[in-house]
């Protein structure tokens, strides 16, 4: 089956601890907002799927969920 719909990139703010991990390895997906947690920037759409894996990996609170098609991307 062919690959149709960008990945979808969710966030659980209340458990982010602001690292910044996620914003330095896909600067195009996350950021830290003004209050030193992390936000999904529009562009997570169009950043590359290994990329957006590599950030929820190591998120150290592993608050980042991927979905694609649907189904949530098993990290591990
Ligand atoms: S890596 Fe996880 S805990 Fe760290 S800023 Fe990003 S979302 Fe928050």
């Amino acid at each position: 089956m062919s690959h149709t719909l960008p990945i979808e990139v969710q966030l659980d703010q209340t458990e982010c601890c602001g690292s910044g991990l996620c914003a330095s390895i896909a600067p195009t997906a996350f950021r830290l907002d003004t209050s030193g947690v992390a936000v999904v920037l529009d562009t997570a759409a169009t950043t590359d799927r290994d990329v957006l894996v590599r950030a929820a990996k190591n998120c150290p609170t592993l608050c980042i969920t991927l979905t694609d098609n649907g189904s949530e991307i098993d990290l591990f």
